[in-house]
């Protein structure tokens, strides 16, 4: 029995998710029923990270599980990158599109957790990546405008041509390479 509930993820379009989230102040009760919340909707969602925007929250916080639990990390930030990764992303605010993004291979991020101690995290490869992709979103951007001017007028295309109900398989080839993305979406 838990008391948890589960959000509807935001998807693109949702100006939600352009703004940029704000601090949080207080780590205390309701932080942590968010945080329960927000990792219920990830796992709902078969995702393996979420940040509060993406259900509609303005906090700085995000939630992932890579395999070894369910952790928060508040007010997050990136002190640290070396290093290029090609990797095809997906996004549960985007769904069903895998975008082939070049970021940082390795980042070091730092935050607090549910219990107002400070976290150090180095990461690589997908959780590094992930980390990335969460601290984009407190910051109201999404992975489209990660990709170069090209790729990016093409995901946006898709993305028109979707919502007019238009079959976009083919132009979809045209953003990820023949490797793809197997990771869960983030
Ligand atoms: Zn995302």
């Amino acid at each position: 029995m838990n008391g948890m509930s589960s959000y509807s993820v935001r998807t693109y379009g949702d100006p939600v998710l352009k703004q940029v989230a704000r601090p949080v102040d207080q780590i205390d009760g309701a932080l942590s029923r968010l945080v329960d919340d927000m990792v219920e909707t990830m796992y709902d969602a078969v995702g393996a990270g979420l940040a509060a925007p993406q259900v509609g929250v303005q906090k700085r916080v995000f939630v992932y599980d890579v395999g070894d639990g369910p952790v928060a990390v508040v007010n997050p930030t990136i002190v640290e990158t070396s290093g290029e990764w090609y990797y095809e992303e997906g996004c549960l605010s985007v769904p069903d599109l895998r975008l082939g993004i070049v970021r940082p291979m390795s980042v070091h991020l730092r935050g607090y957790d549910l219990e107002g101690e400070e976290v150090s995290i180095e990461a690589d490869e997908f959780l590094g990546r992930l980390f990335q992709h969460e601290v984009d979103h407190l910051n109201g951007v999404l992975m489209v405008e990660r990709l170069e001017d090209d790729m990016r007028k093409q995901a946006l295309k898709v993305l028109r041509d979707r919502s007019l109900g238009l079959d976009t398989t083919a132009l979809e080839a045209t953003l990820v390479s023949a490797s793809s993305g197997d990771e869960r979406e983030i």
